[in-house]
């Protein structure tokens, strides 16, 4: 048989496995669906028969749990930040297979790097749903890290719009009525009012004077 390229290329790949995955970094504000589609996506996968892991971080319903506000959960690995992912793939997800990271803006810039090497090496699809900026308008590292290294940025499109009908930019963390100035960079609220620690998405210009708007 003549040694062609597509010989060539065909012995090289496996059938039915690809020969390597996508970093994918899903965007949104709060309330844009990122956990909902998370979600979605890991369910499908799962119904189709591919094999992956669902990570998630101090998600608001609790550790281990990936939820989303219109009422789905699922079981998930809580990641902090010393665990290995390379150790965590190569132990539990084949070639071929998948990890959907919920909340990734909270991985460390060097579990992203890990991330993208499970990609690279494993032929393991990375889908991470991540908000970029912090109360403050700054990038989580982790955040920035997949602006970085990503091969795929989808912004999702659900409309999330600010109290005056403005597009919402900002996630505003509302602490006792005011829009929080100072404080750690992470403080796990809700978009509900119930807790100390609250997060509302503003427009720019409401969020630069602090108007969070009805309360
Ligand atoms: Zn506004």
């Amino acid at each position: 048989m003549p040694v062609t390229a597509a010989t060539v290329l065909a012995a090289r790949q496996p059938a039915m496995a690809p020969v390597f995955g996508t970093l994918t970094l899903f965007t949104g504000r709060m309330g844009s669906g990122k956990s909902t589609l998370a979600l979605q996506n890991a369910f499908n996968r799962r119904q189709a028969g591919r094999p992956g892991v669902l990570l998630t971080s101090q998600d608001r319903a609790g550790e281990g749990i990936m939820s989303s506000r219109l009422g789905v959960t699922a079981d998930a690995i809580e990641v902090d930040p010393e665990m290995d992912l390379v150790a965590m793939v190569t132990e539990r997800v084949p070639a071929g297979g998948f990890v959907i990271a919920d909340e990734a803006q909270f991985l460390t810039p060097a579990q992203v790097e890990q991330l993208a090497w499970a990609a690279d090496e494993m032929a393991v699809d990375i889908d991470c749903y991540a908000i970029i900026t912090d109360f403050l308008s700054r990038l989580f590292p982790g955040a920035q890290r997949l602006v970085e290294l990503a091969d795929v940025i989808t912004p999702l499109q659900v409309e999330v719009t600010c109290w005056c009908g403005r597009p919402g930019r900002q996630n505003a963390r509302i602490v006792g009525g005011e829009v929080a100035r100072a404080g750690a960079q992470v403080a796990v609220g809700d978009t509900t009012e119930t807790s100390a620690v609250s997060y509302r998405v503003l427009c720019r210009r409401h969020w630069r004077s602090g108007e969070p708007g009805p309360i």
